[in-house]
């Protein structure tokens, strides 16, 4: 296929990061194009374990070009941070291999104290922002008060540009919130120091993926965050800034003509959800403990412990067919295997019927879960590669999970490693 993209099809978290370093292999250029450095993927490689929140996930195979789209939420200083990580690793990252778009919008220092002095006013009523700055920076983009990446390259325009946003914003900061306002020579110094960094990966990646298209190289398109937090189609109010799903690949990475030949969407074998917003499925208690320790289910960002429940059909189908998924990767089934038997979220029970519908979001808060049990497996799954060994009814959850979302699963993963996969 010459391109697809791989997409999350719940809250995130779903296992991404490693469908998308394993399949790297097979494709000239990853992009990322949406989201910011407030979610993160985890890689797991010959270079060791990372942490990935802005860098295209194909930044550790050796003649992939990795590009950063005019979709992303653009923290300077973050990116450097995780760039200088990677690359004390012994990874390469040179303008060959990552190449970041001039029409990016840069999100700057305030818009992360934006998102504390917001959540703050919000109380006991806040979104759970990872407060790294995504809704005030996406905010500003649509009301076309941001600095492009490309603008660090004009600097004396960038001086003038800065200080007419900085006049309308600190109207905000100071009216709004009564906090300080901030100084356009703070601001200049900050994008001197973390900008300068990345300049020499600014370019206009428009016309190299032109020119990549027409010389038959495949693309690749790395989501972050899921479905269900899409901004359109997501748990409105909570859910992240910026179009997750699969259709909007085209316009942030860059390439707004192209079509998407695959689908691949990653969906977790049971529930994580991090933050606030309704999660219908969800367990507490011991039994919630137990799954959230088997799987590790913590932050890559935040550290945050994260919510768990067995998975949700109801919520998964929705979010395969949001994302258009042509093929499905169904992770941490390994994990399972602890559970005499599975539980699985069959459909919602919603104001007194039974329905295989996603609930409008203000519904949401009232559905309650249907659990249906199907066996369990009781043994070690990790070591499996072949389907055909997997036990019997370990194998019934997938075919079971497979009919009831209505997509081909075609990766089972058993581990977080490169090659602990099964191919269907
Ligand atoms: P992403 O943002 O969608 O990439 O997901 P995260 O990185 O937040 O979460 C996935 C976590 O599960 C990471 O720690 C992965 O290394 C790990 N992981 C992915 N697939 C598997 C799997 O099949 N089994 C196990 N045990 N861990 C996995």
């Amino acid at each position: 296929m010459s391109n697809c993209a791989i997409v999350g099809i719940n809250w995130g978290d779903e296992g991404k990061g490693r469908m998308v370093d394993l399949v790297t292999q097979d494709y000239d250029v990853v992009i990322r194009y949406q989201g910011g450095s407030n979610a993160g993927h985890t890689v797991i490689n010959e270079y060791g374990k990372f942490g990935l929140h802005l860098l295209p996930s194909g930044i550790f195979r050796k003649g992939v070009v990795n590009i950063l789209g005019n979709g992303v939420a653009l923290d300077c200083e973050a990116l450097w941070e995780e760039m200088s990580g990677v690359m004390a690793a012994g990874v390469s990252i040179t303008p060959d291999n990552l190449k970041i778009s001039e029409r990016t919008p840069l999100l700057l220092p305030y818009h992360r104290d934006l998102d504390s002095l917001e959540e703050a006013r919000l109380k006991d009523k806040k979104y759970g922002s990872t407060k790294r700055g995504i809704a005030p920076f996406y905010s500003d983009k649509y009301q076309k008060k941001v600095i492009l990446a490309g603008e660090l390259f004009h600097p004396e325009h960038l001086k003038a540009h800065l200080a007419d946003i900085l006049e309308w914003k600190n109207l905000t900061v100071e009216k709004v919130y009564g906090a300080q306002p901030y100084k356009l020579e703070d601001m200049l110094a900050w994008l001197d120091e973390f900008g300068g960094k990345i300049k020499p990966f600014i370019c206009n990646t428009v016309t190299f993926l032109r020119d990549a298209q027409a010389a038959g190289k495949k693309f690749l398109f790395e989501a972050q965050l899921g479905a269900l937090r899409d901004l359109d189609f997501g748990i409105i109010p909570y859910t992240t800034s910026s179009n997750a799903i699969a259709a909007y690949a085209p316009v942030g990475a860059g390439c707004p003509g192209i079509k998407l030949d695959e689908v691949i969407g990653v969906v977790k074998a049971y529930s994580t959800c991090v933050g606030e917003g309704p999660f219908t499925c969800e367990w507490f208690g011991e039994e919630a403990d137990k799954l959230r320790e088997a799987g590790g289910e913590y932050g890559v960002s935040t550290g945050r412990p994260r919510r768990v429940g067995p998975i949700d059909i109801v919520a998964t189908r929705y979010g395969v067919q949001m994302q258009g998924a042509t093929n499905i990767a169904l992770t941490k089934l390994d994990i399972l295997s602890y559970m005499d038997k599975i539980p699985v979220c069959a459909r919602y029970e919603l104001h007194g019927e039974m329905t295989d519908e996603f609930p409008f979001p203000v519904d949401l808060n009232d559905a309650k879960p249907v659990i249906e049990y199907l066996d369990g497996w009781k043994e070690d799954i990790a070591g499996v590669r072949r389907w055909e060994d997997l036990p019997k009814a370990a194998q019934d959850y997938v075919l079971y999970v497979e009919k009831a979302i209505g997509c081909h699963i075609g990766y089972v993963s058993v581990g977080p490693e490169r090659d602990a996969i099964i191919l269907r």
